[in-house]
Parts: C-alpha cells; sequence; structure tokens
C-alpha cells in the first residue's frame, strides 16, 4: 500500500456542505490531461486562470478559479490541478464525477499528504502536524502544529541524528582499527559528545511533551464520596450545567465527561459514580467503571465535604479504595491524587487556598474551594497546570504526538545505556550497537524507519482531500 502509485487521484477539499467556494484536488501524471479538457486549454504551472469548466458535451458545469501546478513544485510532488468553484454540493460532485470520467480514482483518506511524504516533499512529522493543524482548536495548538508543520520538530531530530552518525562513525573506527592506536574509550571527546546528545534529547522531550499535551490533554477523575460537590465542581470548571447536582447521594450514577481548556491546554473531566459499594445494579456498573477511570487518570480529584468530614484523610483513601495500589511508583494513585476540600463556604472564616498533607509518605496537595460560590477554582486551575507541568507561555513548543515521545524516550535510555558501557570499559560492539538501536528510534519520528502499518493507519486517520 505504500509503494507510491501511479493512478491520478481526486477529492473534494472542502468540507461537504453549502459554501461560496469549494475546492477539488487532483494529483497525478493525468492531472494536465484533465485541466486540458475541462478548461479547454493548457494552463502553466502557477497561473490562476478564470475559466468555465467544461462538462463531456462541453457544457459549462461551473465556473471559476483554476491552477495547475507541475511536478514537482506542488505539495504532493506531483502534477496537481485545483478547481475552485461554488461550494454546493451539486456542482462540487458534478464536477468531480467529471474528473473521475477521465480515467482518475477518488483519493483515500490522507492520501495527497501521503504522496507527499512518499515523495519526500515532507518527512512523517510534518505530515502528521497537517492533519493537527487542522484538528486544533486552541491558538496555541495552532501555532505549535505550524513550528512543526515548517520544519523545527524535524530539524532538531535530524541534528541529533546526524550528531549521533558522526559518534557512531567515531567508535566504529575505533572497533575497525583497534590493533592501531585509536583509544576512543579514554577519548573523553566521546563521552562529552554522548552527554551533550542526552541533553538535547532530554530537551526535545520536554518541549515535544508540552506539544504532546496541547494535542492530546490531560485526564482528569473526580472522585469521593456520594453528596460531596463533585458534579458541582464539574459543572464549575466547565460553566455548563451538565452534570445532575442534586442532595440525594448517588444520583451520578454514569461517568459525565466534559471537554474544557486551561490556557490552550485540554482537560478531559471525568465525574465518577459515588465511590462505594452498593446494592443497586446500575450504581455497581457505575462504581466499576469509575475505578477504571481512575487507573488510567493523569489526575484524581478525590472531593471532601470539608463542613462535614471528620474522617482522617487516610481512612478516606482506603475505603475508597484509592489506596489499594501498593506500588510506589509514579503512577501509583497516591502520586496522582490532589485532595479538594469542597463547600468551604460553610465554614466561618475559611479561604480558598491551596496546602500541603503527608500520606504514607508522599506529599498530597489539598486544595480549599467552593464548588457552590466559584471560589478558589483558579487555584486548581493553575495546579492542574503546574501537576502535568505544563507551561502556556513556553516558546518553541512543536506539536508531538505519543509516539513520538515513546521514541525520544527509548533513544534516551539507549544512549544512557551506552555511556553505562563506556563507564565500565565494556566492549565497543556493545556501545556501538546501543548507538544503532537509538537512531532507528528517532528515524521512526521523521518516518525514515517506520512501518508500513503504522503509516498506514497514521494516513488513513485523516480527512478526504488532504
Ligand atoms: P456529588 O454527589 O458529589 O456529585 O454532589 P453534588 O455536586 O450533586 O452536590 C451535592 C450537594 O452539595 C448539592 O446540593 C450542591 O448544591 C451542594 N454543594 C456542592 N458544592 C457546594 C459548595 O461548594 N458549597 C455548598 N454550600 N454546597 C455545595
Amino acid at each position: 500500500m505504500h509503494q507510491l502509485d501511479t493512478d491520478t487521484i481526486c477529492a473534494i477539499a472542502t468540507p461537504p456542505g453549502r459554501s461560496g467556494v469549494g475546492i477539488i484536488r487532483v494529483s497525478g501524471a493525468l492531472a494536465q490531461n484533465i485541466a486540458r479538457d475541462i478548461l479547454g486549454f493548457a494552463p502553466t504551472h502557477r497561473h490562476a486562470y478564470y475559466s468555465k469548466f467544461l462538462g463531456i458535451d462541453r457544457e459549462t458545469i461551473d465556473q471559476g478559479i483554476a491552477i495547475f501546478f507541475q511536478q514537482p513544485n506542488s505539495f504532493t510532488g506531483e502534477d496537481v490541478l485545483e478547481l475552485h468553484g461554488h461550494g454546493g454540493v451539486y456542482v462540487l460532485n458534478a464536477l468531480r464525477d467529471r474528473v473521475l470520467s477521465l480515467g482518475v480514482r477518488l483519493a483515500r483518506p490522507g492520501e495527497f499528504t501521503e504522496r507527499s511524504f512518499l515523495n519526500d516533499k515532507i518527512d512523517l512529522v510534518q505530515a502528521e502536524a497537517i492533519a493537527d493543524l487542522i484538528d486544533a482548536n486552541s491558538e496555541q495548538a495552532a501555532k505549535s502544529a505550524m513550528r512543526t508543520l515548517q520544519g523545527d520538530f524535524s530539524r532538531r531530530i535530524n541534528d541529533i541524528v546526524e550528531k549521533l552518525i558522526a559518534t557512531r562513525v567515531n567508535i566504529e573506527a575505533a572497533i575497525d582499527f583497534s590493533d592501531e592506536d585509536i583509544d576512543v574509550l579514554s577519548d573523553t571527546k566521546v563521552k562529552q559528545a554522548l552527554d551533550q546528545l542526552l541533553d538535547e534529547l532530554h530537551e526535545t522531550y520536554t518541549q515535544a511533551k508540552q506539544g504532546a499535551l496541547l494535542k492530546e490533554g490531560m485526564n482528569v477523575v473526580i472522585a469521593g464520596k456520594p453528596n460531596v460537590g463533585k458534579s458541582s465542581l464539574l459543572n464549575a470548571l466547565s460553566g455548563l450545567d451538565s452534570a445532575i447536582v442534586t442532595n440525594v447521594p448517588g444520583t451520578t450514577r454514569d461517568l459525565l465527561k466534559e471537554h474544557i481548556t486551561i490556557d490552550g491546554m485540554p482537560i478531559h473531566m471525568v465525574d465518577t459514580a459515588g465511590l462505594r459499594s452498593s446494592d443497586d445494579v446500575v450504581e455497581r456498573e457505575g462504581v466499576k467503571r469509575a475505578q477504571a477511570a481512575i487507573d488510567q487518570a493523569d489526575q484524581v480529584l478525590l472531593v471532601i465535604d470539608v463542613s462535614e468530614s471528620e474522617e482522617d484523610v487516610e481512612n478516606l483513601l482506603k475505603s475508597l479504595g484509592l489506596l489499594n495500589d501498593k506500588s510506589n511508583s509514579d503512577r501509583s494513585i497516591l502520586n496522582r491524587t490532589t485532595l479538594i476540600f469542597n463547600k468551604i463556604d460553610l465554614i466561618p472564616n475559611n479561604e480558598a487556598g491551596i496546602e500541603t498533607i503527608m500520606v504514607r509518605g508522599t506529599e498530597l496537595t489539598i486544595v480549599k474551594l467552593s464548588a457552590k460560590e466559584r471560589m478558589g477554582l483558579d487555584l486548581l486551575k493553575q495546579h492542574l497546570k503546574a501537576c502535568i507541568g505544563y507551561n502556556s507561555s513556553e516558546e518553541g513548543v512543536f506539536v508531538a504526538r505519543e509516539r513520538h515521545l515513546v521514541a525520544l524516550r527509548n533513544a534516551e535510555r539507549l544512549l544512557k545505556t551506552a555511556v553505562n558501557l563506556i563507564n565500565k570499559l565494556s566492549p565497543l560492539e556493545l556501545v556501538a550497537e546501543e548507538l544503532r538501536i537509538a537512531q532507528t528510534e528517532l528515524g521512526t519520528i521523521t518516518g525514515k524507519f517506520t512501518s508500513d502499518d503504522l503509516l498506514g493507519e497514521i494516513f488513513s486517520s485523516f480527512c478526504v482531500g488532504k
């Protein structure tokens, strides 16, 4: 599938529906002939023509602007024809059918971008950035997608790969000429080079992580006993009345989801059914789903009613099953939990604020607020941003996906292993192997070493006409 095929493809590139302008895009060797048939003349490269678009009997289907791009100077690297007509469903379909009747087939989703990638016009991160730019729904997300599209991220990766290759060449030379007097290991230059590469990888990872947060967002689960104000908190943060707020315990029986943004970072909020064992079948199911949501959450907001709760925090965490996982890793629930002391408006002289408390050796943050009176919500938003290391003012962030982060982390791990091997004076062959795999990992980001399956998955998530 990822061999470049020679079919000429076409698609309506604008969204279906009514609009002032609708665009049909054609790419491939037949584009010039099609232009001749439909316009009645041969257009020259990159000129805009105001022209009739002719049907099979030379009747006028529509009229508008036609632009022809001669390969390789086009988006796909092939001959491309764009017909900008009127954006009506009937005319656009008629014009597309006319193009299809000339030996052209309909493009698959993302196929124009795929061709651009296969013809080396853009690399894989840039191709993904096109999809991200189209999907961007905040200024920050759009800016970071644009930075990646313009090659900022690719340049970083390529620069690291080049330095890695230079280091590999040194090490391979030392292996090949081991009898001669090339003593690489005592040569601090190699170690210095690897240390510098590790710094650069780490910095790139940090910026890519910000970009990924902009794209993927953060999953936040609101948990707690019934009636403590979970739905109210969700509503207060989202500004919508989507959760049912009542003073009957156990009203929220299913998971309610709400998407909000904090300074451009998308947050997917989930309100759980009151976490408690229940005889009610529906409610029991809700509790099960709540547990599953908590397991996957980036942050758990555990809401406590300060006006009633006499309970010790640790007992409460235990009764809600949040202390079940014994692991002390970063992913342990405790490490991902923030305590929300809600309803501070009911306690005299109590102000919104942030405090910390130690629970089983882990420092937990307490945010004191009132969901109903909307006090302290900003503190909570700032805290959520801080938790995940999101910095909205950071310049130079480029959009990135989880797969990029995984590759960067793997490369970092491999380089660290290489440094350790050098420190232990291990055979150079082992060092060389770690570096070789690290290079392959980085190559998956830009698409130099990316499997056909993954390419298929990436491009099929695009829209038709892109
Ligand atoms: P849930 O069962 O945890 O989702 O709780 P709800 O959001 O349905 O709230 C239960 C009750 O507590 C409702 O009557 C809310 O109006 C009330 N409530 C929620 N937050 C506050 C708050 O900050 N202050 C006060 N005074 N009441 C609140």
